[in-house]
């Protein structure tokens, strides 16, 4: 019998299956060094995890709202004040499983079959899959190394059309690490006003900056921005949180309430005691989320340096999130023990099995002749990681 044509159509998410097969190998006792997953490898901080077990004690285990609960709420409201110079009201934040949902929630919010929206590459891997669940048309936009992998109006000039329903922002990126500065930012909000499109801006990795870098929120620009600017926002990599499940978005209250009545049905409320957990987050000590970015950039730095020092590679540096890209074109097009390697895909399959290092192929990614290496790992594994990719490229050339 034919199933459903549009899931048949949906890739697995490669970030996710690669992270699950080091830690099976791992498990099974093969000494796999990881550099596939995109989340912190801090445990969550204790008063995050007591503030979970309080509100266990307390009967903090039923139903809430679909959307949230109010103090949860109220609390984002204040943080989008404090860190981002937003003003939203209750009735335009949504709490979702994830920042992920909080994507899925947006595109069936806004989507019609058939309307586009345009995705720089490299993007991160659920974008295109998500918006094609939701009936809508992924256009990718390309963007060049010069650029720093962002990508400029006159570009998106030439690619928008009248099905253009949205563009999507990833400041700082997954997978590039790259930050948009404010006059970027500007030119995009521009651009979207001309044409009429929502902005979705996924920042994620906002708390993840290093070398002085600074977060703007497109939706803080101004107030047309501000109108048009879906802003989407989780604990999971910020607080060490991703299997708490916790994302957040902000909207106009129109887009607010559909997503909310698609919510309902979809999965009802958030996990109650991570909600719970969420708000000692955001309103408990800060320490330890900055002990975490002073270490994930003193781990970028020191796994810069070590790629450095590997022949015939390069890199994207990054200044936000917690991802190296590294150039494998030269290494492409070979073929290693009978096996062809022509494609990121092949490299990274071929690197697990000699080497046992595990990588994300840039193909997910939408950049096929690279590799993301994540440093959200301790120095040993990215000196232990590293030097086994330098023996594997040794032995391909
Ligand atoms: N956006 C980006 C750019 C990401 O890298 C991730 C990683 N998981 C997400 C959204 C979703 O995060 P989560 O669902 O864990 O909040
Ligand atoms: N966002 C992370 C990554 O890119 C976690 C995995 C996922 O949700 O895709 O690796």
């Amino acid at each position: 019998m034919q199933l459903c044509k549009k899931a048949e159509n949906i890739n697995p998410s490669i970030t996710l299956e690669i992270t699950a097969k080091a830690k099976e190998l791992k498990k099974m006792g093969v000494d796999v060094v990881s550099f596939g997953a995109g989340e912190p490898d801090f445990n969550t901080p204790q008063n995050i995890i007591n503030a979970a077990i309080k509100a266990m004690e307390e009967g903090k285990t039923k139903y809430t709202p679909a959307g949230g609960i109010v103090e949860l709420k109220k609390t984002i409201c204040d943080k989008f004040k404090k860190d981002n110079n937003l003003d939203y009201k209750l009735n335009q934040i949504t709490i979702s499983t994830g920042a992920k949902q909080c994507l899925a929630n947006t595109f069936m919010s806004i989507l019609n079959p058939g309307d586009e929206v345009l995705i720089p590459v490299p993007y991160w891997v659920s974008y295109p899959e998500l918006v094609k669940l939701a009936d809508g048309v992924p256009v990718f936009v390309e963007t060049s190394k010069e650029n720093n992998y962002k990508y400029t109006v006159e570009h998106l000039e030439s690619i928008v059309t009248d099905k253009t329903k949205a563009i999507l922002i990833n400041s700082p990126n997954n997978p590039t690490g790259t930050i948009y500065h404010e006059e970027e930012l500007l030119e995009i909000a521009h651009f979207a006003k001309k044409h009429d499109l929502y902005i979705i801006s996924d920042e994620i990795y906002e708390k993840l900056i290093y070398d002085e870098e600074k977060h703007i929120s497109i939706a803080s620009l101004n107030e047309d921005a501000y109108n048009r600017t879906i802003v989407i926002n989780g604990l999971s990599k910020t607080y060490s949180m991703t299997g708490w499940r916790i994302g957040y978005v902000a909207a106009s209250e129109k887009i607010t309430k559909l997503m909310t009545s698609i919510q309902s049905h979809m999965t009802s409320n958030v996990n109650s005691i991570a909600q719970y957990a969420a708000l000692e987050a955001l309103t408990g000590p800060e320490e330890e989320l900055e002990k975490m970015v002073r270490e994930f950039e003193s781990r970028r730095n020191f796994m810069i340096d070590k790629l450095s020092k590997v022949n015939e590679i390069s890199i994207i540096k990054p200044s936000g999130a917690f991802y190296v890209m590294v150039n494998i074109e030269k290494y492409l097009n070979t073929t290693f023990k009978g096996e062809s390697i022509n494609n990121s895909l092949d490299f990274t399959k071929v690197l697990l099995e000699e080497e046992k290092v595990a990588v994300i192929p840039g193909a997910g990614f939408g950049l096929d002749n690279y590799i993301r290496l994540s440093y959200a790992t301790s120095m040993d594994i990215i000196e232990k990681g590293i030097d086994r990719l330098s023996i594997f490229l040794s032995k391909i050339k």
